[in-house]
């Protein structure tokens, strides 16, 4: 078996939840230092590394990223590789991911870049949002200053090995609001005592079903799904004085990402006030349109001619933390067909095709020589 593909196996019976990646990283770490990187950085943003073939200073950086981490989900599948971790699984496909970027490492192991620089770059904590930000906000960040930065995503429901190109947004903006409502508590049989926060949530809810269309945007990629509501206590003598709702915000701007909030908190203060309640509002798994430079589209376009190539009409819903790096370098994020008939990603019996391995070094390939040999970059 190929040394990449048993990597691959290796990373998927041993997953790690976003952020404590620290064996996944060990492992990795170990596959590279026979391939003597000119240079590795570890520790970045977390339990992130990077290794780099090439030296900055004969031309372009190329940034290639993939992600360590895996998802809390309880793996159905039943092979010989599958997860040991009760409760975690790479459901995301993100063993894969490592183990193209491994592969890619392998060929820049035996013929170095000479002109310029590749960096292969392992990100923690890509499923919570946190991972490209930290990498980012990390000092030694500073060692790699990318030109070009490139990720590549396994998208179920598309042809195996077919590439998923789209300018502008590829991903849409999302974030998880959590509004807490606070009233008083007062005997179940005499309610009008307290100030119960029943009626605002379910307005609150209203409110967000309509979100789209009382913002007049004309777009079905700008909506709020509510994930979770809770309100009280399983108290039969006891009239609710707490609530709390949850809701993903989504959009296919940033822009329209403000707005939404803006609106939503706005609303959120008015409820609140007729209703005579106290609120919170906070927010967690905050995600940025990731948006690709039509440079970087075009180059891949170029490289991988006499591929399979599709260009995806509208932005992908689902949301990816590497909008951070498309938003300080030209670059793009793009998606390689899984196979029509694979799971999708994030169900229980998923599992990252292993001939996407060879397939997805070889697009790399082509784009780290159609970056380093005839392309500027765009700043
Ligand atoms: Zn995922
Ligand atoms: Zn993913």
């Amino acid at each position: 078996m190929k040394k990449t593909i048993k990597l691959r196996h290796e990373l998927h019976q041993h997953p790690e939840l976003p952020g404590s990646e620290v064996n996944t990283a060990r492992l990795i770490a170990r596959f590279f230092e026979p391939l003597r990187p000119d240079e590795t950085i570890l520790n970045l943003g977390g339990t992130g590394e990077a290794f780099c073939f090439g030296d900055s200073k004969t031309g372009p950086t190329v940034l290639l990223r993939c992600e360590l981490d895996a998802v809390p989900i309880q793996e159905l599948n039943d092979m010989s590789y599958k997860s040991i971790s009760h409760g975690i699984s790479h459901k995301c496909g993100h063993d894969g991911h490592m183990a193209i970027l491994a592969s890619v490492g392998m060929a820049l192991s035996r013929k170095r870049p000479r002109n310029g620089r590749v960096v292969l770059l392992y990100q923690p904590a890509e499923e919570t949002g946190e991972g490209a930000a930290a990498v980012i906000r990390d000092k030694k960040f500073l060692q790699i200053k990318p030109d070009f930065v490139f990720a590549m995503h396994n998208l179920p429901g598309f042809p195996k090995g077919q590439i998923i190109v789209r300018s502008g947004t590829f991903n849409c903006a999302s974030q998880g609001m959590v509004i807490k409502l606070f009233g008083k508590t007062a005997h179940a049989a005499q309610p009008e005592t307290g100030t119960s926060p029943a009626r605002a949530m379910c307005r609150i809810i209203n409110e967000f079903q309509n979100l789209s269309s009382e913002l007049n945007i004309n777009d079905n990629l700008a909506f709020a799904t509510v994930v979770g509501a809770r309100l009280g206590e399983k108290a039969f003598g006891t009239a609710p004085g707490a609530a709390e709702i949850m809701a993903t915000l989504r959009s296919g701007s940033d822009e329209i990402m403000s707005r939404m909030t803006q609106y939503s908190e706005h609303v959120i203060a008015g409820i609140a006030s007729t209703e005579r309640l106290k609120y919170d509002i906070s927010y967690e798994d905050i995600f940025a349109a990731t948006v690709n430079s039509e440079n970087a589209v075009h180059i891949i376009r170029r490289v991988c001619a006499g591929l399979s190539v599709h260009v995806a009409d509208n932005p992908f819903r689902w949301s990816e933390d590497f909008g951070g790096f498309t938003s300080i370098a030209d670059g793009a994020l793009f998606g390689i067909g899984a196979g029509k008939e694979t799971p999708e990603l994030h169900h229980p019996d998923y599992d990252f095709p292993d001939e996407l391995v060879d397939m997805g070094s070889e697009i790399y390939q082509r784009i780290i020589s159609g970056c380093l040999f005839c392309e500027t970059p765009r700043t």
